[in-house]
């Protein structure tokens, strides 16, 4: 069995629309659901920004990923793209969540249901609507079993790793297996939201346990003492809204001058670059 064959494609990247995926899948070449007839698949676009048409992409207070659905004027309805969405796994359709990302789209990962909620939003007129935002779970991609033909199989978590709370005392191991935990679909909504967060406090102690108290980007010792520890920040490498996957590979913990050149610098892309390459070797270190 070939196990690539499902990795339709690979977090980070990023592609073309029209070449990449809707001259292989077919499906919607404009707005921001795609749902191709012949493949189990959903395709969701955001933009970086929001805001366009009233649409408010992004994290939630709760660390949950927000997605307006589809119509831009007028009240969004439940039917089409956006029924695709709610219903997607009684239908046993991925949902693939991609981002706008200079003049491509990269791929940000897999996505789950988990509610729905009717806001009151601005459509293209400029008139407020009825607007449907999806509250999701993006999966992370060491969770999909790829070794299946059509179907990217989520391992799922046992409840006691995706329930455990993190905390400072707990191993690095402990915290990865936390951060890279998977919700069963079937659990409640409530512990799926839980469980979320629970991911993203992991993955920033992850990053602070794994850097014991020296910046993963200089190799300066932190610049002071906290109550908790030796102050660090944590920062993501690949970005969506603020947020970013939860992956030991996808975070840094950074003095904050490093942290600032990290955002702000003229070549903060090339330094990116280069603490892409130094965590992924403290990575390959640690899993020797
Ligand atoms: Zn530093």
């Amino acid at each position: 069995m070939n196990s690539k064959k499902a990795e339709l494609f690979k977090v980070g990247e990023v592609y073309n629309r029209m070449s990449d995926i809707h001259n292989k899948y077919d499906g919607q070449q404009q707005g921001g659901i795609s749902t191709p007839a012949e493949f189990p698949y959903i395709f969701i676009f955001t933009g970086t920004t929001g805001g366009d048409y009233g649409y408010r992409d992004g994290y939630d207070n709760e660390g949950v990923f927000n997605y307006t659905g589809e119509g831009q004027i007028g009240d969004m309805k439940m039917t089409k793209g956006n029924l695709a969405i709610r219903d997607h796994q009684k239908n046993r359709k991925e949902i693939y969540l991609f981002e706008k990302f200079l003049s491509g789209y990269r791929f940000v990962g897999l996505c789950n249901y988990i509610d729905n909620r009717i806001e009151k939003l601005k459509d293209r007129n400029g008139e407020l609507r009825d607007a449907i935002v999806f509250r999701l779970d993006i999966v992370n991609a060491q969770n999909i079993d790829t070794a299946q033909n059509l179907h990217a199989n989520i391992v799922e978590a046992p409840k006691s790793t995706y329930c455990t709370k993190p905390s400072k005392a707990r191993s690095l191991q402990q915290l990865r297996e936390i951060a890279l935990s998977s919700t069963p679909t079937q659990a409640s909504t409530q512990e799926k939201i839980q469980s979320i967060q629970n991911r993203s406090t992991a993955i920033k102690l992850y990053a602070k346990k794994r850097a014991n108290g020296i910046c993963e980007g200089c190799n300066e010792t932190a610049p002071f003492e906290t109550k908790s520890g030796p102050y660090l920040e944590v920062h993501h490498l690949t970005r969506l809204a603020d947020g970013g996957a939860d992956l030991p590979q996808n975070v840094i913990a950074l003095c904050p001058i490093c942290h600032r050149k990290a955002h702000y610098s003229l070549d903060h892309l090339e330094f990116n670059n280069q603490l892409i390459n130094k965590v992924a070797s403290i990575e390959a270190d640690l899993n020797e």
